[in-house]
This record gives structure tokens, sequence and C-alpha cells, in this order.
């Protein structure tokens, strides 16, 4: 008998159909002998259309008083699917209870819209175990200490879930998800992906990083941290399927570089359109410039993401960086008031047209010549260019995002990600 927790995203738990469904399954693994968590989602599309809802009534405001209320609001989408789907598993004469994240309770920080879990108490839950119920805990939500309730970021029921299963000290975490696996990119934009049967820890949280929605950064770095072990599979197969078969089918992300691992250079392909890129044109080249500009945007809590400063021509400079393109506007705002004046620079331009592609692999540690072919094929095809960022398992590029699907198909093909590893 073991601990598992399944955690089921939006579209596995998108109506009352597929919610029976979630329900049959869980009751199954629990029929199995094993003590079940279950941490669902808000039902596909419940968490935009609140979101909606509070910004028919005011714009967005980067305020407390407004996030807290999304918070209070967007948590409600899980609190009405964890409900869901205790009925339905006690409608299949499966014992379940389920509670909000307060409840548990879940600790967070109090930054709300993005708020970091600090502690998971198990007492109500072990209890709850021990007697022979099925726990469901909402997703994406926690309580901060002074009561308000907080959520995690938009995709952060993963997080709840490997958090949740560090905390129980759980045998496995499996996420649940529309499609079978962590594929060589997103399916949805190369039919060719291939699922990847296991992938490193390393890679996953570059791929997470990078813009693979598929989980959640956040929950590759507890699962890392923790050495929760945890797999990604899918919700759609019949619910009566073996059970061991289930147990091994999917991704597994694996923290051993061992010899199953798959042998490719290149593992994934990334991409994100989340970016945009600022350029600071015209700064004098002296001591300070790159701290002036970047440490004013992170006074402003705006992460910056690739960076670049140009070689000086007649003692001027030229210095370009990605932000969150929700950042773009205010990063803007704030350097063209602030920076502009103080540095006697140029002008401050930018782009929120661009996207980032990334290739990831372990295996480019020991290869040299894979950031060249990518530029190579990018050229092929006529593709520009604009920044690029490398670390020892990625290569990302800067591009114009009316390029993206090419770019991502044509790397794709080049790095023979389509074919079976050996
Ligand atoms: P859930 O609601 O279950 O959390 P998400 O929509 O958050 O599901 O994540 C699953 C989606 O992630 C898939 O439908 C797929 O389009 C996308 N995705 C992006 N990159 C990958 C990848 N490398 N492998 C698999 N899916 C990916
Ligand atoms: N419901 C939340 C969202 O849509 C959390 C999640 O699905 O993981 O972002
Ligand atoms: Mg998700």
């Amino acid at each position: 008998m073991a601990l598992i927790v399944h955690k089921y995203g939006g579209t596995s738990m998108g109506s009352t159909e597929r919610i029976r469904n979630v329900a049959k399954r869980v009751a199954k693994w629990a029929r199995a002998g094993h003590q079940m968590v279950v941490v669902p989602s808000a039902m596909s599309g419940e968490t935009n259309r609140l979101l909606a809802l509070a910004k028919e009534l005011a714009p967005a405001r980067p305020d407390d008083a407004y996030s807290r209320e999304l918070d209070a609001l967007a948590a409600t989408g899980e609190q009405a699917s964890s409900a869901l789907l205790a009925i339905a598993l006690q409608a299949e004469g499966m014992p379940a209870v389920s509670y909000a994240g307060w409840q548990v309770t879940i600790k967070t920080n109090n930054a709300y819209t993005k708020a970091r879990i600090e502690s998971i108490d198990d007492e109500r839950v072990r209890a709850d175990l021990d007697a022979g119920k099925v726990v469901i805990i909402t997703g994406f939500q926690g309580v901060d200490d002074g009561g308000n309730v907080t959520t995690l970021g938009r995709g952060g029921s993963d997080t709840s879930a490997v958090a949740i299963a560090a905390a129980l000290k759980a045998h496995e975490c499996l996420i649940y998800t529309d499609v079978d696996g962590v594929y060589t990119t997103d399916p949805r934009v190369v039919p060719e992906a291939r699922r990847l049967h296991t992938v490193s820890f390393e890679e996953m949280l570059e791929m997470a990083s990078l813009g693979s929605k598929v989980l959640q950064i956040r929950s590759v770095e507890f699962a890392g941290k923790y050495r929760v072990p945890l797999r990604v599979l899918s919700s759609f197969t019949d619910w009566d399927i073996d059970i061991n078969e289930e147990a091994s089918s999917g991704t597994l992300i694996s923290f051993e570089e061992d010899e199953h691992m798959e042998k490719a250079i290149i593992s994934g392909i990334a991409f994100s359109r989340d970016e945009a890129k600022i350029s600071v044109l015209g700064v004098p080249d002296t001591p300070g410039i790159a701290y002036q500009i970047l440490g004013t945007v992170a006074d402003a809590n705006i992460e910056v993401d690739v960076i670049i400063q140009n070689i000086s021509r007649d003692g001027k400079t030229d210095f370009s960086f990605t932000v969150n393109r929700n950042d773009y506007a205010k990063a803007v705002d704030l350097l063209k008031a602030r920076v502009l004046p103080a540095l006697g620079a140029q002008e401050v331009t930018g782009d929120a047209r661009i996207c980032k592609v990334s290739i990831v692999g372990i295996g480019m540690r020991s290869h040299v010549g894979i950031a060249s072919k990518m530029f190579r094929v990018l050229s092929e095809e006529g593709i520009n260019i604009q920044m690029i960022s490398t670390s020892e398992i990625k290569t990302s590029v800067v591009i114009d995002e009316k390029y993206m699907e090419l770019a991502v198909r044509a790397l794709h093909k080049a790095f023979d990600l389509d074919q079976p590893a050996d």
C-alpha cells in the first residue's frame, strides 16, 4: 500500500462526465489498496471566465486591493471542481472529502496572484486517509498569514500537487493531463512530436522555464528539491485500464541519468510568446549603466530574461533585454520616465511581437556545434535572430513571433526529434 497523489488538469475535469471518469479512476486506485490524495484544477475555461468577469467590472490594476479579490475569485474554480469530485467519488461508493487550501492548511506568502507555498499541515489529511477516505485538496491556492486566500500563478495546480506529495512523502505524484506525456515539443504545434519515456529533471526544469506549459516551473523545482517521483500521463485513457500498465505509462521525470535515458543530444524544443524586447539606445558606455537600467526595472518587481549589451562606438552603446509581456508597458514607461533623462540616453524602443525558441538537452554538454546548427537551420529558413542566450544544456533565440511555428518545426526536423532515439 502506498500513498499516491493524483493531479487532474482543467480539461480532465472539464465536464460532469469527465469528473465521473476521474472518480472511477481514483476509486480504482483506492480499491487497489492505495491511500489517495487528489488535486484537481478548475473545470477548463473556468479560471479565464472568472478573471474576465473581474475585468468587465474594473480594468486590471497592479495594487494589492484588486489582486486580493482576483485571488479570492479565481480560487473558487478549484473549490467547485474539488467538491464535485468528492460528490462523484461518494456516488461511486468511495468515502471522500474535499478541502480548500485554507482548510488544510496550505500556507503561502502574501504575493497575490503569484504566491509561493511556505508550509503544508498534513494532520487533517493523514487522519482522513487513515480513516479510509480519499482526500481531495484544491489546486492553485493557499492562505497567507493574515488569512487571505492566495493563488499560485497560472498552471499552479501542478505545484500544489507536487508540494502536497512532498509534504506527505508520497510514493509518487501523477500529473494527469490532456496529452499522454511530455513530448519533444508541444504536439499541438508539431504533430510529429514524439513522447519521451523519461526526461531528466534538469531538462524538464529548462523546458518548463522556457515555456512548455505541460508542467508549471515551480512544480518541477519542488520535485527537484524534495525528490518527488513525478510522472505526466493521460487522463483520457479508459478509466479501467490495468493499473500497472497505467502506472508505467506517460513520461517519468527522472533524477538519474542512467542507461535507460534516451540518448538524443537534444531532448526537446520549448517556445514562448510571453516575452517582449526593450532597447535603450545611445547610452553612455560607463560603469554602472547595467545597474541603473536593470536595477530600476528590478525595483519595480519586473523580471528580466535575455540581456545584450552592444560594443560601444563613440562612447555610446545600446542595451537590450526581454521582460514578460505583461510587464512590457510598465517597464517602457518606467525607463522613459526615470532612466532616459538620468542617463542622457537617446531613446527607449521596444517590440512586443517577439518570441523565444529554445533547444534543450543534457547531451549539449558533451557535443560541440549544436548552437551553430540551430543558427544554420534558422538562417536557411530566412529567420533573423535578434538575441541569443545559452547555458550548459540549452540555447535560446529571440525571433519575430510570426516565425515561431516555422522555427519550431524546422528545428524539430533538423535535430531528428521525430525519429526514435537509439
Ligand atoms: P492541464 O490543464 O492538464 O494542466 P495544460 O494545458 O496546462 O494542461 O498542459 C498540457 C498542454 O501542454 C498540452 O495540451 C500541450 O498542448 C502543452 N505542451 C506544451 N509543451 C508540451 C510538451 N513538450 N509536451 C507535452 N505537452 C506540451
Ligand atoms: N485553474 C488554474 C489555471 O487555469 C490553475 C491550473 O489549472 O493549474 O491557471
Ligand atoms: Mg496546467
